[in-house]
C-alpha cells in the first residue's frame, strides 16, 4: 500500500514537471522548482527520468547576468506525434502535431459527402504514417467525446456516426467540435488571456458555432451540444428551413452564405463559397450589404453576451478577415443591444492565433487527455 502511494505520488510529480516544461516551452530546473513548489532535488530527479524516457531535452545555454550559463529544458518534439484533422465543410486539412506544439500541415482534400468515404480516406493516410501516438479530429458540428460518435454535422448531414465503427485502429482517437478546440487553443496560446476565466469563441465559416470557456474550462454540456448558438432563433417570420430543421436560425444570417446569397453568387468570382466571400468583402459596392451582415452577426453576439456575461468574445474563422473598423462596429452594435451591465468590461477581439486554431486545439486535446490525463 505504502509503495503504491509512493509510486503514484512520484508519477504525479513527474507529470507535473513534464506539464510545466510543456507549457513553458523552455524553462530551467530552478524555475520548475519555483512554479511547482517541488524541491530542487526532486525536480532534478524527475527531469533526469523524463530525459531518459525521451520526453524532455536540454535546450540551450544562456549566459546569465552572473556570467554563468544556465541550462533550459524543453519538450522533446519526438516524444509524441499526433495525426490531426480539421474537417471543414468544403475541405479537410490534415497535419502532424508534435510534443513541442509544432504543427506541420501535410495536405488537404475535398471533404467527402459521406462518413464512409471520409474514413476510408483517413485510413489511407494512417497507413502511410505508421508511428503515430494518437489521432485527433476537429469537426464542424456536435461530437460526443464519451461515445466516440459524431452526433450531428448539419452542413454535411452526418448523423450518429460511430467513429469506432468506421475507423478501426489501435491508435487512440480524440475528437471535438471545432469551436471548442479553437477556444481551448486561443486561451492556451494567447498570453493576454492567461487570467481569463470566461470567453466565447465565435467561428464564422460556412456555418456559425461558438466555443464556450466558462469558469476556466471548456463547457460542452452533458450531450456535447453546448455552444450551438448558430441554431438559436433570431427571426420569427422566416419561411425557409435551416439545415437543422428549425426556421430563422442565427446561422442563416451570420454565416458567410448570407452576404454571398444576397449579392448573387453568380456575380462573384471563385469556385467555392469561401472564395466568393473573399471576393465580396473586397468590393466597394458591397459596403451596405456588409454593414447589414455585421448587424446580423452582432445581434447573435449580443444575445450570447446577455446569457453568459463573458469577459471576452473572440471572433474567428472568416471573421479574421475583418479589419479593425469592422471589429469596432461589431463592438458598438453589441453594446447598443446587450444589457449595459453585461458589456461594461466586455472585450470583443479577433483571434490572435497564427495558423490553424482547430489543429492546434486538437493537438493540445490529445496531449492533455492522453498524456497528462487532464479533462479539458
Ligand atoms: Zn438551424
Amino acid at each position: 500500500m505504502k509503495r503504491l502511494h509512493h509510486g503514484s505520488l512520484r508519477e504525479n510529480n513527474r507529470l507535473l514537471v513534464l506539464k510545466t516544461i510543456f507549457e513553458a516551452g523552455e524553462v530551467s530546473r530552478t524555475e520548475i522548482s519555483q512554479i511547482t513548489n517541488l524541491s530542487p532535488t526532486t525536480v532534478s530527479r524527475m527531469v533526469k527520468e523524463l530525459m531518459e524516457r525521451g520526453f524532455v531535452v536540454e535546450s540551450k545555454k544562456e549566459a546569465s547576468s552572473l556570467g554563468r550559463s544556465r541550462i533550459l529544458l524543453a519538450p522533446n518534439s519526438k516524444a509524441y506525434k499526433v495525426l490531426l484533422f480539421d474537417v471543414g465543410v468544403t475541405f479537410t486539412t490534415y497535419a502532424i502535431g508534435k510534443f513541442d506544439k509544432s504543427i506541420k500541415i501535410l495536405s488537404r482534400f475535398k471533404t467527402p459527402d459521406t462518413p464512409d468515404l471520409f474514413f476510408k480516406k483517413v485510413h489511407k493516410i494512417l497507413e502511410t504514417l505508421p508511428e503515430i501516438d494518437a489521432i485527433s479530429m476537429s469537426f464542424p458540428g456536435m461530437v460526443n467525446m464519451n461515445t466516440f460518435e459524431i452526433s450531428y454535422v448539419p452542413y454535411l448531414d452526418w448523423r450518429k456516426v460511430s467513429i469506432k465503427k468506421f475507423l478501426r485502429t489501435d491508435t487512440p482517437i480524440l475528437m471535438d467540435n471545432e469551436a471548442n478546440l479553437a477556444v481551448f487553443g486561443e486561451i492556451h496560446a494567447n498570453s493576454d488571456m492567461k487570467t481569463t476565466l470566461s470567453a466565447v469563441y465565435v467561428v464564422i465559416r460556412e456555418g456559425v458555432g461558438t466555443g464556450l470557456y466558462l469558469n476556466g474550462k471548456v463547457y460542452r454540456g452533458p450531450s456535447f451540444t453546448a455552444g450551438e448558438a448558430g441554431h438559436t432563433t433570431i427571426e420569427f417570420s422566416e419561411s425557409e428551413k435551416c439545415r437543422c430543421g428549425n426556421r430563422g436560425c442565427w446561422e442563416n444570417y451570420a454565416s458567410i452564405y448570407w452576404p454571398v446569397r444576397k449579392f448573387g453568387p453568380d456575380k462573384l468570382a471563385g469556385d467555392t463559397i469561401l472564395e466568393k466571400f473573399h471576393t465580396l468583402i473586397e468590393k466597394p459596392e458591397a459596403k451596405k450589404l456588409i454593414n447589414d451582415y455585421i448587424k446580423n452577426i452582432s445581434v447573435g453576439i449580443a444575445n450570447i453576451v446577455n446569457i453568459l456575461n463573458p469577459e471576452v468574445v473572440i471572433l474567428g474563422g472568416e471573421a479574421l478577415n475583418f479589419d479593425d473598423e469592422t471589429i469596432k462596429r461589431i463592438t458598438k452594435e453589441v453594446k447598443q443591444r446587450a444589457l449595459f451591465e453585461a458589456t461594461e468590461s466586455l472585450k470583443i477581439v479577433r483571434s490572435t492565433f497564427k495558423g490553424n486554431p482547430y489543429l492546434y486545439g486538437a493537438l493540445l486535446l490529445a496531449i492533455e487527455k492522453n498524456l497528462f490525463h487532464i479533462t479539458t
